[in-house]
């Protein structure tokens, strides 16, 4: 039996229309799967009896497993996912002043292999359907009785690795009879994947882009991340500057501080000349240890330093807090294990 979701709006329709139902049908059950994130037909209260029972008998409506809630003392919550083939995944929401953001996966695992990064560890198993990653929204609202205010594509996988499901993801998301995000709400954190980047330039979907950089030379960052030996440096940045970015919005370039490794002054003056000229901010992210890993967490005066630099060369930067690390819920350390 199909699952419903994974019909996309136009195919939506032609199957309800198969069904003998009118064409309108097809909006309203669009929004009764996306705004009111009905689990099953009996729930569509507007469609004749004759119409669920026709529905019931042909598809089915998926939703996630919530295998396990935790919730970290600075109110960061983590959700454990099982999908329909028995994988695991895992979102995260972060509670920060007036924001709610949801971290949401786009893969079981990861293939790109960051060296600082806990999913990267277990390797990729496969790629998220894209009903599985608007699923994770969809259940994680379900769950809370406030509004999820920004969507932020950073938790298991590399969304350019499994494009064509993200992008049909992030089209539900935005789309105003469905979740109705606005575009500068969501956020796309990629590793530099160049091919897929000048593509996401030519999409409909405007949504803000992130690069995972972390080092500013490329001995550095061949080192912590091999897409780079793929995709250098120079490469990457070209790529960001003739991204067609919305008026008025930035790249943002998420920089992990491994200490020794890319926190010195140095580091610092480099990315700055690396970043002449793109219109961006940068994110730093002190290092989040985790059991048996190689790096450690950068001092804080180092870290302190590092922004002062960027700040002097008039470049946009936040140290961002850690939230959720004692239930490994922080950047980088989203494992899908129970
Ligand atoms: S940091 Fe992102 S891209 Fe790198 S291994 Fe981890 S999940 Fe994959």
């Amino acid at each position: 039996m199909k699952n419903l979701k994974s019909f996309s709006s136009p195919e939506l329709e032609a199957f309800l229309i198969s069904l003998g139902m009118k064409r309108y049908r097809a909006n309203q059950v669009y929004q009764w799967l996306y705004q009111k994130g009905a689990a099953s037909f009996d729930e569509m209260t507007n469609l004749s009896k004759e119409e669920r029972t026709a529905l019931n008998e042909k598809v089915y409506i998926s939703s996630l497993i919530l295998i396990k809630k935790q919730t970290a003392s600075d109110g960061t919550e983590k959700y454990l996912f099982e999908l329909e083939d028995g994988n695991r995944i895992e979102s995260v929401l972060i509670p920060d002043e007036k924001r709610l953001t949801l971290c949401i996966s786009t893969q079981v695992g990861c293939s790109m292999g960051c060296r600082f990064c806990l999913t990267g560890k277990g390797g990729l198993k496969r790629n998220l359907e894209a009903h599985e990653i608007v699923d994770q929204a969809l259940a994680v609202k379900g769950l809370l009785n406030k509004r999820i205010t920004n969507i932020v594509l950073m938790g298991m996988g590399e969304p350019l690795a499994n494009y064509d499901n993200t992008i049909a993801a992030l089209k539900i998301l935005l789309d105003e009879k469905a979740l109705n995000f606005s575009s500068r709400k969501i956020t796309l954190s990629t590793a530099g994947l160049i091919p897929q980047i000048d593509k996401l330039g030519k999409e409909g979907v405007k949504v803000n882009l992130a690069i995972s950089l972390n080092a500013a030379t490329d001995d550095v960052r061949n080192k912590i991340m091999p897409i780079n030996k793929k995709y250098p440096i120079k490469e990457l940045i070209a790529c960001c500057k003739r991204f067609p970015l919305p008026k008025r919005r930035r790249i943002t370039f998420e920089y992990v501080m491994l200490k020794d490794i890319n926190d010195t002054k140095e580091d610092a003056e480099r990315l700055c000349k690396l970043l002449k000229g793109v219109p961006c901010k940068v994110n730093l992210i002190p290092f989040n240890e985790y059991e048996g890993c190689e790096f450690k967490k950068p001092d804080e005066k180092s870290v302190e330093r590092f922004r002062g630099i960027l700040i002097e060369h008039h470049i946009m930067s936040i140290t961002r807090k850690s939230k959720g690390a004692e239930i490994s819920a922080a950047c980088g350390q989203l494992r899908g294990s129970n």
